[in-house]
């Protein structure tokens, strides 16, 4: 494979390893941006990646660019400008979009770079933190499909099953859709284990019931043993994005005029627990506010 310039923009808890999966990938020249230099800085040194100083000089004759950020419109904001990726990417060069987006504004820079003749496909991905370490990430992709054929080769850098889903905007839609049934297990599997518990039975005897049985999901079977039975509750996923994804597939669901009163709720529900949490707290610590109000600990 001919050695292809990769520009990734936004060194965050799962950018940073996407990134380092790039860095290290055969046939790949990477060059990163971060908008707090110092954790490009300490990138560059640990993966020796060109380290640039705006999007525009990240951008400077890459064939893909790569974005990474909490939400759509932080994307938006590095288009324009002096400083702005528009300002160096080619004609024929392609932005791939790894935020968990919005589709609206997806469908807005899919737009505005169409003008320019670039190329936009938005491409959130599943998988954590460790998915993105071992490149294993799952990556929906809204789009043009031969574009994503011409980019698929780097996005297998840090993805392992990368799926088309139909148009500028699909994938924001699935990737919403996806957390929000992680959301509503998280705040049941909570519910019901403090229950259980008050009720005499303990949290590992349950989970042992459930995951051999027809109530298992992703939170029963790795987030509560890992995070909340141990009590680690570890930092990977911010429960402040996982309340932005909720909201975004409520409001898939209402604009598409589909009754959905569980996600509503449940994104109601993820809206205070941001609140009440704060900016940093991780999304399986919505399982404490359960426990306060239940005045049980699950475990
Ligand atoms: P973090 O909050 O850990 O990192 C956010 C990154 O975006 C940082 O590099 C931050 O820079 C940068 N950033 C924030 N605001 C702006 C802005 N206005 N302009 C430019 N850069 C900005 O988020 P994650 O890495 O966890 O998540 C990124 C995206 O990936 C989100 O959409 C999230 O929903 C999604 N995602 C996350 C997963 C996870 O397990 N963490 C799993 C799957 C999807 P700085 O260093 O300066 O703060």
């Amino acid at each position: 494979m001919a050695t292809r310039t990769v520009a990734y923009l936004g060194l965050g808890a799962i950018g940073r390893p996407m990134a380092a999966r790039l860095a290290h990938a055969a046939g790949i020249t990477l060059a990163v941006w971060n908008r707090t230099a110092d954790r490009a800085d300490a990138f560059g040194r640990e993966h020796g990646a060109r380290v640039a100083r705006t999007p525009a000089d990240a951008a400077r004759g890459a064939e893909v660019v790569i974005t990474c950020f909490p939400v759509s419109p932080d994307v938006e904001s590095i288009l324009e400008g002096e400083n702005g990726l528009l300002g160096t990417m080619a004609p024929g060069t392609a932005l791939v979009d790894c935020t968990s987006g919005d589709p609206a504004s997806s469908r807005r820079i899919a737009a505005r770079l169409a003008e320019r003749n670039i190329g936009f496909l938005d491409a959130p991905v599943s998988g954590g933190t460790s998915g993105a370490e071992q490149g294993t990430l799952t990556v929906m992709v809204g789009g043009n499909a031969a574009l994503l054929e011409r980019v698929k080769p780097v996005l297998e850098a840090f993805g392992k099953k990368i799926v088309h889903c139909g148009d500028v905007g699909a994938g924001d839609a699935l990737k919403a859709v996806n957390n929000a049934l992680l959301a509503v297990n998280v705040w049941s599997t909570a519910e019901g284990l403090a229950a259980l518990a008050k009720a005499g039975v303990r949290a590992d005897v349950a989970l042992d019931v459930i995951n051999a049985s027809s109530g298992r999901s992703n939170a029963s079977m790795n987030l509560f043993p890992e995070r909340v039975l141990t009590r680690a509750f570890p930092r990977t996923f911010r429960v402040a994005l996982l309340d932005k994804d909720v909201g975004i597939a409520a409001g898939v669901a209402r604009e598409q005029k589909v009754p959905s009163p569980l996600i509503q709720l449940t994104a109601e529900l993820f809206r205070m627990a941001h609140m009440e949490l704060g900016e940093e707290a991780d999304h399986v610590e919505v399982a404490k506010i359960v426990e306060r109000w239940a005045g049980q600990e699950i475990a």
